[in-house]
C-alpha cells in the first residue's frame, strides 16, 4: 500500500477513535449511563484496559450517532426539545460524590425516548436499554420511557414506566462502579447470557462468566 493511502486511512480511523472514545477518557467519578445499565464489572475493564475502543465497537457507535443526528436534524421543528451536551446527577455515599452521565436522543413532553439501531429489533426489550431509559427518566425528571428500533423492517418500540426500584438499584451500580474504579479493584460480576460476548470472559479476568460461557455454571440464560 503506498504510504499516502496509509497515512490517509490513518487519519480517518484516528478521527473515528477520536470520535467515539470519550467513555473510556472519563474520570472514575465519572459514570455513563450506558456503563451503569449493563454489568459494572464489564464497565471496569473496559475502562482500564480499553485505553482506545477496538475498530468493530467504535464502528457501532458511529453508526448509532450517524443513524440519530440525520433523524434529528430532520424531526420537525417543535416536537422535540432540543438540548446540545450532556446532563448529569449526582449521587453520594460515605467514599464521595459521583457524577451520572449521559444524553438522550430525545425529549419530549413526558418521554425519554432513546433511538436504537440494530438489522431486527428484539421481542423483549434487553434489561441494559430498559436500564438506560430508566436513568435518562431521573437526569431529564420524566416519567415515561419510549425506546425505538430503527431496523430494516421498519420502527418498533417498547415503552417504559418510571420505576423508582430500579434508579435506586442502578445509582447504586454507579457508586460501586466509581468505588471499584478508585480501588482499582474489580465489582462483583453479573453473569448472564450477555457473558457469551463479552471481551473479558476470561478465567483470569472474570472466572464466574468464563465458567458460564463454557456451561460449566447453572445460571443459564
Ligand atoms: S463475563 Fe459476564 S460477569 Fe464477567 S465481566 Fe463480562 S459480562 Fe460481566
Amino acid at each position: 500500500m503506498a504510504e499516502e493511502v496509509k497515512r490517509i486511512l490513518a487519519a480517518i480511523e484516528k478521527a473515528i477513535m477520536l470520535e467515539v472514545s470519550e467513555l473510556t477518557r472519563a474520570p472514575p467519578n465519572t459514570i455513563w449511563v450506558t456503563e451503569v445499565s449493563r454489568c459494572i464489572r464489564q464497565s471496569f475493564y473496559s475502562r482500564i484496559y480499553l485505553k482506545s475502543l477496538d475498530f468493530g465497537a467504535a464502528y457501532t457507535i458511529l453508526r448509532g450517532r450517524l443513524l440519530h443526528e440525520v433523524v434529528l436534524r430532520n424531526m420537525p421543528l417543535g416536537v422535540t426539545e432540543t438540548e446540545e451536551g450532556t446532563r448529569s446527577i449526582v449521587v453520594e455515599d460515605e467514599a464521595g460524590k459521583v457524577e451520572v452521565r449521559g444524553r438522550a436522543d430525545m425529549v419530549v413532553g413526558d418521554y425519554i425516548v432513546d433511538l436504537k439501531t440494530s438489522e431486527r429489533a428484539p421481542d423483549k426489550l434487553p434489561e441494559e436499554y430498559r436500564g438506560q431509559v430508566q436513568l435518562y427518566m431521573e437526569l431529564y425528571g420524566r416519567s415515561k420511557g419510549l425506546v425505538v428500533y430503527i431496523t430494516r423492517e421498519g420502527l418498533k418500540y417498547f415503552q417504559e414506566n418510571r420505576d423508582e426500584g430500579r434508579i435506586a438499584k442502578l445509582k447504586e451500580k454507579a457508586l460501586k462502579l466509581s468505588r471499584a474504579l478508585r480501588e482499582n479493584k474489580p465489582p462483583e460480576p453479573e453473569v448472564g447470557f450477555w457473558c457469551r460476548w463479552c471481551s473479558w470472559s476470561t478465567q483470569e479476568l472474570c472466572p464466574e462468566g468464563y465458567n458460564y460461557k463454557i456451561g460449566k455454571s447453572s445460571e443459564r440464560g
